[in-house]
């Protein structure tokens, strides 16, 4: 349906899948494995610090590019935690954003240009297409095959042409849970550098690797200067509603983001960003014990999903499931999974809400597990309620 009052682009997406399934999961009373936040608190270190902050009337605007004890951090807990980082300016290649969600949108805003083409995998996280979208900019959807979520090296090299100036790559990945290995990034990153590309690295599960490493794009050679690295406080610390990212780039490419970053927001809540300093202060024993809970969670929701009737892809990092759903319905996907909302009362997310052509996704659907246990018994509990294929 055209909208009068709407723009040509806005009028070219729709409201985020995700988001709308959780709302509607939330109205029906629910269980909600749809969007991905947890529902325990955050660090009790991280509520001190925030509550000191404003106490302590850090109620104006910090530096529009990020209060500067927050980028100091940022440049040193990223060279502690990934080897093969190095030296980090924070005066001139960190950019603090309200969110990954901002810095995506404000980099791609910042540094491409209308009728630049962006290279995306699929399935993906939602906002990528929009976010092209808003930069005037034209996705190129690359096929993640199963059932590893493999690359065909020919199909990424076809994809590379002379108006390629974006590469988007979010590792571990939403939705499937892969872990790109060095083989994989060391072939994207010939790509790049071949074609004189700028890779936007969604990196927002950097902490939350079950099997493999995560290996920064940025680390490979000819990469650092010509990798703008997304990062945020909302998964690492259970702060989602935060609002507080960043981004890592060379600095004539943090020179584009900042620009647009200033209009765009100003900047991040300052009393927010104060208390993003005692996170990435934590002790290594901080994320040993944040992959130790996401693992237990994993595996407490996966035989369920499993013994219901679900095809799964056990994921490697971040913290979803894909499935499929071929076995269960001949229903689609989104069908499916407003059925399953209303009884047994159990979200995931329709996979088609992953895929540039929605056929791909039509026998796919992603459960989050970022839940309390009790939350997961629950849903394992409903699961368990899907005894016979239902059509
Ligand atoms: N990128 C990916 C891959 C995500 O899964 C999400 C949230 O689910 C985001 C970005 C949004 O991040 P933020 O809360 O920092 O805006």
């Amino acid at each position: 349906m055209t909208h009068r009052r709407i723009s040509a682009k806005a009028e070219r997406f729709t409201e985020s899948v995700i988001r709308e399934m959780n709302r509607l999961a939330v109205g029906a009373g629910a269980v909600s494995l749809a969007q991905g936040f947890p529902d325990f608190p955050c660090p009790p270190e991280l509520k001190d610090a925030a509550a000191a902050a404003i106490h302590d009337d850090l109620n104006q605007y910090a530096i529009t590019w990020g209060a500067k004890p927050l980028r100091d951090a940022i440049a040193s807990s990223t060279v502690r935690h990934f080897p093969g980082r190095e030296s980090i300016d924070p005066e001139t290649q960190v950019t603090v954003t309200c969110g990954a969600t901002e810095a995506m949108v404000a980099a791609m805003l910042g540094l491409l240009d209308p009728g630049d083409e962006v290279i995306v995998f699929e399935p993906y996280y939602e906002n990528y297409g929009p976010d092209a979208i808003l930069a005037g900019a034209i996705p190129r959807y690359v096929t993640l095959h199963e059932p590893d979520w493999s690359i065909d090296e020919a199909e990424l090299r076809a994809a590379f042409g002379p108006r390629t100036r974006g590469l988007v790559l979010n590792s571990p990945h939403n939705p499937t849970g892969k872990v790109f290995s060095r083989e994989e990034l060391a072939r994207i990153a010939e790509l790049c550098v071949e074609h004189d590309v700028i890779a936007f690295t969604d990196d927002i599960y950097e902490h939350l690797v079950f099997e493999g490493e995560h290996i920064p794009l940025a680390t490979l050679p000819g990469m650092a200067e010509r990798t703008v690295s997304i990062h945020s406080m909302s998964k690492s610390y259970s702060v989602t509603g935060w609002r507080i990212g960043w981004t890592i780039a060379p600095p004539d490419l943090s020179v584009g983001i900042r620009r647009v970053h200033d209009f765009l927001t100003v900047g991040a809540a300052a009393p927010l960003q104060a208390a993003a300093v005692v996170a990435l202060g934590f002790p290594d024993s901080y994320y040993t014990n944040l992959v130790a809970g996401y693992r237990e969670r994993r595996d407490a929701i996966l035989p369920a999903i499993r013994a219901a009737g679900f095809r799964v892809h056990e994921p490697a990092g971040a913290y979803y499931v894909m499935t499929d759903i071929r076995d269960l319905t001949d229903e689609d996907d989104v069908a499916y999974a407003m059925r399953l909302i209303r009884e047994p009362g159990i979200a995931g997310v329709p996979g088609s809400s992953f895929f540039s052509r929605p056929e791909l996704g039509r026998t796919k659907l992603r459960f989050a597990f970022p839940k309390r246990l009790e939350t997961l018994a629950a849903a394992a509990e409903r699961l368990g309620r899907i005894r016979t294929p239902v059509s």
